[in-house]
């Protein structure tokens, strides 16, 4: 059937007819009052979002304009840094350093475990000369669905005096409690095609006093991603340069939704559907990929034994038109992902269990009474209600 798909990937998520009916207005000017009304509406919106009095700053781009505009705006040639290594996006973090000429030490753990807290604290005390210029991590690794104790870090970062934090909030911002003010946090990334439930092309960085005062010393080569020119250019309700005029028609709309859902619902919707999810599969004799109690509120990655992860995957896309995300790298295969993050309601994480209940059984592949994995959803969905 023709325009049925249903996203459950981690980006691009599913995007409201609202804010679709927004997106699809005529463009108007980028210096025009009316469009300088919702830049300045939409950047009090993004700091209600972010739990902060510091300005958050949008650019025309993806989550990865602002991971880079992070780096580049803050550090400087030959910098050290430590880096948080435990998956795909963890790993971009250290390219883009690496990218730059900083002095990259990586702190891994293996894909699926959560980043140990205390290797940071360790390498952070043993600074004595405080060479370490920032501590730099993604909160939720969508490549394993872990999220990561990035309060504990910043604790631990904070502690250091000199270093700041770099992280990487894409699909943690507008899926559980990141409240940047309160943890400390320095600099803070995400992106439009996540929680946020618009399309992709826009990304947001917030900074805090100390990553602003750093920013005055960095020497790092930036002129799109400069944000001395957006500041600027925001204390004016404006943009340095185009800015994508329509996807901001979006974001307001979106933002609109999601202040009157309010940041409490917005969190134990996505903390329900994520618990429902991993019931479901867990009912259905799949293992959950993610150590225990350390999944994403974003996304389950499930790493069902003995069955081609790809094969199920590319059932439930051909019998359900659900797509669901593949694994990546050396789980390619191995392991599949479900994404509920962003404009996901329980009639959409039911749906999604089914039809891959359905399909395992349609494969014969499923161990396990068929519609279990569907009762263990839907009585978790009631049970947290
Ligand atoms: C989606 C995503 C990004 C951003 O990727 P872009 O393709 O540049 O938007 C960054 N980090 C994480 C954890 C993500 O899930």
């Amino acid at each position: 059937m023709q325009d049925k798909l249903t996203l459950m990937i981690p980006g691009p998520t599913p995007v409201p007819e609202k804010v679709l009916r927004a997106l699809g207005k005529h463009p108007i000017g980028h210096r025009s009052k009316e469009f300088q009304a919702i830049v300045s509406h939409t950047s009090e919106q993004l700091k209600w979002l972010h739990q902060t009095n510091e300005d958050v700053l949008t650019i025309t781009g993806s989550g990865t304009a602002a991971m880079e505009a992070g780096i580049i705006n803050t550090l400087s040639h030959g910098d050290k840094v430590l880096c948080g290594d435990n998956g795909k996006f963890g790993e971009r973090w250290v390219k883009v350093a690496k990218a730059f000429g900083l002095e990259v030490e990586v702190i891994k753990a293996k894909w699926g475990k959560p980043l140990d807290p205390e290797k940071f604290q360790k390498a952070l005390v043993e600074d004595k000369n405080k060479k370490i210029q920032a501590v730099i991590l993604t909160h939720s690794e969508t490549s394993t669905g872990v999220i990561n104790d990035l309060q504990t870090i910043s604790k631990y970062v904070q502690a250091h005096g000199k270093a700041i934090t770099i992280t990487d909030c894409v699909t943690s911002m507008g899926a559980c409690n990141v409240p940047m003010d309160q943890w400390g946090l320095d600099v803070v990334a995400s992106g439009s095609q996540k929680g946020y439930m618009i399309p992709p092309g826009l990304s947001f960085l917030a900074m805090s006093k100390r990553a602003w005062e750093a920013q005055k010393r960095s020497n790092l080569p930036k002129f799109y991603l400069d944000l001395n020119a957006y500041q600027k250019a925001a204390y004016k309700n404006s943009n340095p340069f185009t800015p994508a005029v329509n996807l901001y028609f979006a974001l307001e709309a979106a933002l609109n939704m999601l202040q009157e859902e309010g940041l409490e619902s917005i969190y134990k919707r996505h903390y329900r559907h994520q618990k429902a999810t991993q019931a479901g599969m867990k009912a259905m004799g799949l293992s959950l990929f993610a150590e225990e109690g350390y999944g994403s509120p974003a996304i389950t990655a499930v790493a069902p034994e003995n069955i081609d992860a790809e094969e199920l995957r590319k059932a439930v896309k051909e019998k359900f038109d659900i797509l669901l995300a593949g694994g990546q790298d050396h789980l390619k295969g191995k392991v599949f992902r479900i994404g509920h993050l962003g404009f996901i309601s329980d009639r959409d994480v039911l749906t999604a269990v089914a039809s891959i209940e359905s399909t395992l059984q349609s494969l014969n592949l499923l161990n396990n009474k068929m519609g279990a994995g569907m009762a263990a959803t839907a009585a978790k969905l009631q049970q947290l209600e």
